[in-house]
């Protein structure tokens, strides 16, 4: 089913997985999808990493295998930096005869060796998928606090325009840990006059290393109440990660109780994670049980 549909009669809620490196297979993968599906989300997106990792390849197979034996809906990711026409064609054959019909556009993170081809921006490529392959639900990325290279919010915002009149269909938001960010970027989306469905990002921090990666890598700012519980965690790798669902679990809650379009979990492929989002989210009413 098309995301686009789904975001048209209710809320939802999903996942993100990543595609297996190094060791871990895609019987893994799969493994992992198939425990966050008992939980019946409205998609799984996975991820799609360009060059170096090797895991492009896994990012349709993986998809097409949610799609076919979960079945729950796929949302495959797709990087245009560095990508020809020829490669995003085969890329989206592949997707379409595995069944899976949502795609995220992303620019994807410059890179040394890594230019621009045939797509600049995030935008060319929606625009680009919409005219080749008209069937195909597209989503885009936006980000509350704006993108790191972005001059100022208000310019990041303009740009994100410019992906809805590409044909964005709908847009799923960068992490954040505040989420008066978020409902500040929101009414900024409204002034801008931008109307598609915004679904919200969340992901449990893990330990004080990876969110102050994350901080650095994606420009999230950290607010003092998360520093002090992981304070309170000290050096405990499982009490810090207990602290990070927990703080997920209260965010999710309160952009539940302020009427989102929908609730996206980055799981870091833990169904442990994801089950722990999805009961909070069923306590506090969003989801039925
Ligand atoms: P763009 O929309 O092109 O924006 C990039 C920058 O350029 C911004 O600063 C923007 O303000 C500016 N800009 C946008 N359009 C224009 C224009 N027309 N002219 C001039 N400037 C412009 N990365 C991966 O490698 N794999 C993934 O699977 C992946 N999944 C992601 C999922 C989500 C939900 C998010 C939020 C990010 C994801 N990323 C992923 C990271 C993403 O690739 C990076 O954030 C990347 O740097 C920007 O991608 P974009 O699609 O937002 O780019």
């Amino acid at each position: 089913m098309l995301i686009s549909n789904i975001l048209a009669e209710r809320q939802t809620f999903s996942y993100e997985i990543f595609p297996p490196r190094g060791d871990l297979s895609v019987e893994h993968a799969m493994d992992v999808a198939g425990q966050m599906a008992q939980t019946r989300p409205d998609w799984i997106s996975v991820t799609f990493s360009a060059g170096g990792s090797g895991n492009t390849q896994n990012t349709a197979l993986i998809a097409s295998q949610i799609q076919h034996e979960t079945g729950v809906n796929a949302l495959a990711h797709l990087t245009c930096m560095g990508a020809s026409k020829a490669d995003v064609n085969a890329y989206v054959h592949q997707l379409v005869e595995g069944g899976v019909h949502n795609v995220l556009a992303l620019r994807g993170d410059r890179a040394p060796g890594r230019e621009a081809i045939d797509f600049c921006h995030a935008d060319e490529l929606i625009r680009y998928l919409k005219a080749t392959e008209p069937g195909l639900c597209v989503g885009a990325a936006c980000y509350p606090e704006g993108h790191v290279e972005a001059p100022s919010l208000a310019a990041d915002i303009e740009y994100l325009k410019a992906k809805q009149d590409a044909g964005a269909d709908f847009l799923v938001t960068q992490l954040f840990f505040d989420n008066e960010h978020f409902y500040r970027f929101r009414e900024a989306c409204v002034r801008a006059r931008i109307k598609i469905p915004i679904t919200v990002g969340v992901m449990p921090f893990t330990s004080t290393k990876q969110i102050t990666r994350m901080a650095f890598t994606c420009g999230a700012s950290i607010p003092a109440r998360v520093i002090k519980r992981l304070i309170a965690a000290g050096d405990d790798p499982k009490s810090q990660a207990q602290a990070g669902v927990e703080y997920a679990c209260e965010q999710l809650r309160d952009l539940a109780a302020n009427g989102v379009d929908g609730l996206h979990i980055y799981s870091m492929n833990k169904p442990a994670v994801a089950h722990a989002t999805h009961a909070a989210l069923v306590e506090c009413g969003y989801l039925e049980a």
